[in-house]
């Protein structure tokens, strides 16, 4: 099964990835992960991308495509894959069936995680992550038992640079602008599985199971 996580920045499309891979063994494809270990491994794609990362904006189509193109030629994809965050743009949703249809895959399903703006930057305004484990956080609805210290492996937690006020507006706003198109056309091509993601994470994580199931068991 290969699927497409759509949905806003803040949607909690990471969160569920964990919930799904858990449970399907689909490896995660996170671009936005990619780009950050570029960046902290300090590559040349990561020096190329740092000024898109910090200002919210997206990188360009055909850095983002080669970069995904690499990640899914692994070994470990080849069972099926998640895709998260990426497709962005109309010309990445082309650029994905291209090499969908290379690798002889195809697309199973886009779950579309639907949640208000006010959710979305709730969420990432009150994100924290942790710096050894990268296990996720929120201060009000997810907060560790000490604060600043991850449950998991007692690492140090940190806030995204990316998930200050004003890069998270910039960022909502290319979504609206960039990404949205997308729900259209996946509806279009009967891909498109919307969950109400506005609930709380346990809630959104069986409503995504119970939506697999229908999916796997459809043989669509
Ligand atoms: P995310 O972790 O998905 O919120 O992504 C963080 C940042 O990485 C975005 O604000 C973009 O700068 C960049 N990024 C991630 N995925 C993509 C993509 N599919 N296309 C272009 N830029 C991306």
């Amino acid at each position: 099964m290969n699927l497409v996580l759509l949905g806003p920045p803040g949607a909690g499309k990471g969160t569920q990835a964990k919930k799904i891979q858990e449970r399907y063994g689909l490896t995660h494809v996170s671009t936005g992960d990619l780009f950050r270990a570029a960046l902290a491994n300090q590559t040349a794609l990561g020096r190329q991308v740092k000024k898109y990362l910090d200002s919210g904006q997206l990188v360009p189509d055909e850095l983002t495509t080669a970069m995904v193109a690499e990640r899914i030629a692994q070994p470990d994809c080849a069972g099926g894959v998640m895709f998260d965050g990426y497709p962005r743009t109309v010309g990445q949703a082309k650029a994905l069936d291209g090499l969908l249809l290379k690798a002889g895959k195809k697309l199973d399903g886009v779950m579309y995680f639907d949640v208000t703006e006010e959710t979305a930057i709730e969420r990432l305004s009150g994100r924290r992550i942790c710096k050894g484990c990268s296990a996720g956080y929120h201060v009000k609805y997810m907060p560790p038992a000490k604060p600043g210290v991850c449950d998991r492996c007692a690492g140090e937690l940190y806030q995204r640079s990316d998930d200050k006020a004003e890069t998270i507006r910039e960022r909502l706003s290319v979504y609206g602008r960039q990404t949205e198109a997308l729900i259209g056309e996946y509806r279009a091509r009967r891909l498109l599985i919307t969950v109400d993601a506005n609930r709380a994470p346990d809630e959104v994580t069986a409503a995504v199971l119970k939506a697999l199931e229908k999916l796997s068991g459809s043989g669509r």
